[in-house]
């Protein structure tokens, strides 16, 4: 089962995707995961990358597209895989269709989680991500059961750069302009679910796995 991850930075989809990975036993795939590990491992590509995502925009289509295909060619993607963050526009929408194309091979479903901007914000400032194992809490509505702890790895729990008001605003802003056409994109092609996020995250959860039962 190949799965993509539509929705608003902020909208609930690494959270909901690191869910549906547990109970369907697919790997999940965030370019921005991805891209955060480079950026703490220092390499070339995170430096690259950190300019883009510091400022709220996408990285260039060039960096991301190759990391994404060699990352679904390897071995635990053989069964399928959650997409979190991929594709962010149309041109690597298509470039991925056409990739599965070539396999005879294509999306099963677009899960799209939709959440107001309004809401947006305050999610993105109580946000708190772990940097070693990329899980997700929130100060109020997901708190660790330790403070500044990761529950999962207990390591250090941090407030991202690009989770900060003015860059969220920027995202949305781009999300809105590149990546919502998306959603038109994958209904046209039958695949489109549509949930909503401002709902309790077990109850997406619910209603999410009875439509891929
Ligand atoms: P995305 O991957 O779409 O950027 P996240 O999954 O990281 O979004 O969620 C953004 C923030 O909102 C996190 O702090 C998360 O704990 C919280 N969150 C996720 N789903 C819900 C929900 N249904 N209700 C309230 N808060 C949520
Ligand atoms: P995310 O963790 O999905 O919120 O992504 C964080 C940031 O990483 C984004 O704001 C972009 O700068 C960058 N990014 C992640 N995925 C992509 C993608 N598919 N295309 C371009 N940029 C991306």
């Amino acid at each position: 089962m190949k799965i993509i991850m539509l929705g608003a930075p902020g909208a609930g989809k690494g959270t909901q995707a690191e869910m549906i990975s547990e109970k369907y036993h697919l790997p999940h795939i965030s370019t921005g995961d991805i891209f955060r590990a480079n950026i703490k491992n220092g390499t070339e590509l995170g430096k690259e990358a950190k300019s883009y995502m510091d400022k709220g925009l996408l990285v260039p289509d060039e960096l991301t597209v190759r990391i994404l295909l060699d990352r679904v060619a390897e071995e635990d993607c053989k069964e399928g895989y959650i997409l979190d963050g991929f594709p962010r526009n149309i041109p690597q929408a298509e470039v991925l269709d056409a990739e599965l194309g070539k396999l005879g091979d294509k999306i099963d479903a677009a899960i799209d989680i939709e959440v107001p901007d309004e809401n947006i914000i305050e999610r993105m400032m109580g946000r708190r991500a772990c940097t070693s194992c990329g899980a997700t809490y929130h100060i109020v509505n997901v708190p660790p059961k330790k403070e500044g702890t990761c529950d999962k790895c207990g390591d250090a729990l941090i407030l991202r750069d690009d989770d900060r008001e003015e860059t969220v605003r920027n995202r949305l802003n781009v999300y809105h302009e590149q990546t919502q056409p998306l959603i038109e994109f994958y209904q046209k092609k039958g695949v489109l679910k549509t949930f909503d996020g401002t709902k309790d995250m077990m109850d997406v959860f619910k209603e999410i796995t009875e439509i891929l039962a």
